[in-house]
């Protein structure tokens, strides 16, 4: 015999599982406390996905005749996605996260636009209101779909090059005008009853291949380099496109996760922007990331190469030496080596700090994150506000597979693409070491006047490898001590 779940339990789940989110957001806004915080939203989602499931056992199967066929298939979808989940989690090394999102997005997106196809291609009278909201739900996921496949293909290196035409923009816009008028058309036709002039399975399926080409044409021109703000207006879309999924399907968690999401997104893509000093719009809509086209000016001084060992044991007798790491630091999967070197200079009496620039790495948290994940204690890490004076008294800054992030010219050089964002004050320090595999740029392309000041030296390697050697000079200096 079916139990009969009554609805308000169903209700006080969902409202569980609202609060978990909230709190589990909340958590994540520290490092210290963000490991629960994740625990914590993720037994929300937990909570959500059981009240779903429930849901099945509060209605009466005569009135949804295929209720457990559906019920199945959810648990084999949810037993394959979360397997896959699983799997690619555990396997994803640190410089690929990006990517991994930007997948995850685009699902997520996916999964929003097939609950609006459900809905529109069932037919069911829905009312204006809905009939609205599943069509802009529709028209965001298939959008974020598209558009986040083609971030992660160039993130991937699958897609090398922006692909850019004369009157590319006036052309996506006119397919997004399309998609709108299809989308209108769809509106008009279903609530006023009147015969569409083409079938309306067609014209749903137009609409929904308008707004997956929408998505592609938008993403193609964008570089490479802003991928990260891209796959975080892509997650907002996503946020917005479950939230509105939700409100059609009736489901208090969905769309109250859809809608966290969402609004995290687009604070996140805020932040990102106002962190390299730039416009959503103009990330949208201008090509940064290419090789700059503006003249930079002569850059006086010299790269001096110095031996890895060497710079280890100026350190070592250094009073205060502050940390910068940056991409290359994740490239070379120095982290842990990173930390054995902190703790050798720890020993020795050295006072140690991380500079973290907000957008150091290729997404927001990408330094942090890789610093945890070597047991770095939290109270050792800065954020750049936090930091940036100190740079001054500091014995030794030591740049590690950074140069964004360091580059004077955002503060001196108004033609630089990234005139205005802020820096970490990394050339203040009385030595700047600077460990990179050769004379390769930063993100943006530019030369960095930094590492050709007086009081710069390279230290030219991979950061893992340059790491070993300072360490050996540095644990060296003691055995020589003892002998
Ligand atoms: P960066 O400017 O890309 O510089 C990374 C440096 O690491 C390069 O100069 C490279 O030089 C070096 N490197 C690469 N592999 C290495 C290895 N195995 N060992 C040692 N060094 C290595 O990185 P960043 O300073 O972290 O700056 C981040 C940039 O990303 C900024 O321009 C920022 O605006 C942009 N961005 C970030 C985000 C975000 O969310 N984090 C979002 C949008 C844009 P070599 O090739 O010579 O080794």
């Amino acid at each position: 015999m079916l139990v009969m779940i009554p609805q308000l339990v169903i209700g006080l789940i969902d409202l569980t599982a609202a609060f978990l989110f909230m709190y589990g957001l909340q958590r994540m806004s520290s490092p210290a406390t963000a490991p629960s915080g994740i625990l914590v939203a993720g037994v929300g989602m937990l909570a959500a996905v059981l009240a779903s499931f429930l849901y099945a056992f509060s209605v009466s199967a005569a009135a949804e005749p295929h209720l457990f066929v559906n019920v199945g298939l959810a648990l084999i979808a949810l037993i394959v996605g979360g397997g896959v989940a699983w799997w690619s989690g555990k396997r994803v090394a640190m410089t690929a996260m990006p990517q991994m999102v930007a997948l995850y997005n685009g699902m997520g997106g996916g999964a929003a636009g097939a609950i609006a196809a459900v809905e529109l291609f069932g037919g069911k009278s829905q009312g204006v209101a809905q009939l609205g909201v599943t069509l802009l739900g529709a028209l965001i996921g298939a959008v974020s779909l598209s558009g986040s496949l083609i971030a992660w293909a160039k993130l991937d290196g699958v897609i090398k090059n922006p692909l850019r035409v004369r009157g590319q923009q006036a052309f996506n816009a006119l397919v997004l005008l399309a998609t709108l008028a299809v989308g209108g058309y769809i509106g008009f036709a279903a609530e006023s009853g009147a015969d569409p002039l083409i079938a309306m399975p067609v014209l749903i399926t137009l609409f929904f291949g308008l707004a997956l080409v929408f998505g592609v044409l938008m993403t193609l021109p964008i570089g490479g380099a802003d991928m990260p703000v891209v796959i975080s207006i892509y997650n907002a879309f996503t946020g917005l496109a479950v939230g509105l999924g939700g409100y059609v399907l009736q489901n208090p968690a969905m769309m109250i996760a859809g809608m966290v999401v969402g609004a995290a997104g687009m604070l996140l893509t805020l932040l990102m922007a106002k962190a390299m000093n730039r416009s959503v719009t103009n990330v949208l809509f201008t090509n940064f990331g290419e090789a700059p086209k503006h003249k930079q000016g002569a850059i006086k001084g010299s790269l001096k190469p110095v031996d890895a060992g060497d710079a280890g044991i100026f350190m070592r007798y250094a009073k205060e030496v502050i940390i910068v790491p940056g991409y290359g630091l994740a490239v070379a999967q120095g982290q842990q080596k990173l930390y054995e070197f902190v703790k050798l200079l720890q020993a020795a009496g050295v006072k140690v700090k991380f500079a973290i620039h907000p957008v150091a790495g290729r997404m927001p948290g990408q330094m942090d994150v890789l610093l945890a994940e070597a047991g770095v204690p939290y109270d050792l890490i800065f954020q750049l506000e936090d930091i940036n004076d100190e740079f001054a008294n500091a014995d030794v800054a030591l740049v590690i597979g950074a140069n964004d992030v360091v580059n004077p010219a955002a503060r001196t050089d108004k033609s630089s693409p990234i005139f205005g964002m802020p820096i970490l004050n990394a050339d203040k320090a009385k030595k700047v070491y600077v460990v990179k595999r050769g004379q390769g740029k930063g993100y943006a392309g530019i030369v960095n006047a930094l590492f050709y000041g007086d009081n710069c030296d390279m230290v030219y390697g991979d950061a893992q490898a340059v790491l070993v050697k300072m360490i050996e000079a540095v644990r060296g200096l003691g055995t020589a001590a003892a002998a």
